[in-house]
């Protein structure tokens, strides 16, 4: 989709340059993937882009319908968080950045850091790349969505990050309309990088009302030599460089992250900070391509028939909006 380079140069004027990098409109507009420089030394943890992301994205959020269909088998949990919409100390599916709290002695320092956790969007996401129903995609721009139009809920992206990411929320999605006690269960919820915003030439919420400018968002290749800047000057330590083979998300921390991940609360929906493998290496690819090639020939037959019949049902209806 087009972007205004006015509209992203407008946005700098009110964020300030450490925000948006001068160059990022035109990165978008070229196709080049963006990426994000958290600066964590920066962060006093006031939660200020936490309200903004639930601002911005709430029309994104699921509205179930209940009672929940009985499943079967029923080994298949419920995910219920509509009931506990206000929870914003773990990623759930109304929840979708928090801070992470760490306190940390290093070099006979202490430091008490807190760390906005989200997706760090993959640039080779293994979320995107095996879902078998295509619901979880990667944009020519880096941002990787999951289509809550498609997604049946059954997991994968989430069995499959190595953060273990995406939330699921039972009683919504296309699972009703195709066999809601035998398949899938919900649809899963994860940070979209404000993709509707960049799409408008705007900025991530979370970026903008941050008043300590700990975020930068820009070209991947220019946001990465700023990582390399930064912890150069602070001695800091990157993270999402290499992890899983390199993320569009950017950590410069003023202490090791393996530091940082033997203090942190983890557990679901709080993902840790430890040394991650490439998911997706080369050799992995082949078999990926073996095991769901026919999944997905499957799923777009079953698409196919579902989108026809959403089509005749819902006449105008725009499913993103809930
Ligand atoms: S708004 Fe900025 S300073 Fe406040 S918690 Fe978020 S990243 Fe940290
Ligand atoms: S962090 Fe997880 S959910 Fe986000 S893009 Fe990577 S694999 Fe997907
Ligand atoms: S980029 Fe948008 S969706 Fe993602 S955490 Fe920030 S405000 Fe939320």
């Amino acid at each position: 989709m087009s972007i205004s380079r006015r509209r992203f140069l407008q946005s700098l004027a009110l964020t300030g340059l450490g925000s948006v990098l001068p160059s990022t409109a035109g990165a978008v507009a070229r196709g080049e993937e963006l990426a994000t420089l958290l600066d964590i030394g920066k962060c006093i943890g006031c939660g200020e882009c936490v309200a903004a992301c639930r601002e911005a994205n709430q029309h994104k959020y699921p509205n179930p319908q209940k009672p929940f269909p009985k499943m079967y088998p029923d080994r298949v949990k419920v995910a219920d968080w509509s009931e506990r919409q206000d929870v914003d100390d773990r990623l759930t599916p109304y929840n979708w950045l928090y801070i992470q709290y760490a306190d940390v002695t290093w070099q006979g320092r202490e430091y008490e850091l807190t760390i906005p956790r989200r997706c760090l969007h993959c640039t080779n996401p293994p979320c995107a790349n095996l879902c078998p129903w295509g619901a979880a995609l990667k944009q020519d721009n880096g941002i990787v969505r999951i289509n809550d139009t498609i997604c049946l809920g059954g997991s994968k992206c989430k069995s499959v990050c190595p953060w273990h990411i995406p939330e699921r929320q039972t009683g919504v999605g296309l699972y009703l309309q195709l066999a809601p006690s035998f398949a899938g269960n919900g649809v899963m919820y994860k940070c979209d990088r404000c993709y509707d915003r960049i799409n408008k030439g705007e900025v991530p919420a979370c970026i903008t009302a941050c008043p300590e400018n700990v975020q930068t968002i820009g070209p991947r290749s220019e946001i990465l030599a700023m990582a390399h800047e930064l912890a150069e000057k602070t001695n800091g330590f990157i993270y999402g460089e290499t992890e899983n083979g390199g993320t569009n998300t950017l950590y410069v921390s003023p202490v090791p992250f393996e530091e940082i991940d033997k203090v942190i609360d983890k557990g679901p929906g709080r993902p840790g900070f430890q040394p991650v493998d490439n998911a997706m290496a080369p050799e992995d690819k082949l078999l990926r391509a073996l095991i769901f090639a026919p999944a997905a020939g499957v799923a777009a037959g079953i698409l196919h028939t579902v989108r026809a019949l959403q089509q005749d049902d819902h006449k105008g209806d725009d499913h993103a909006k809930k």
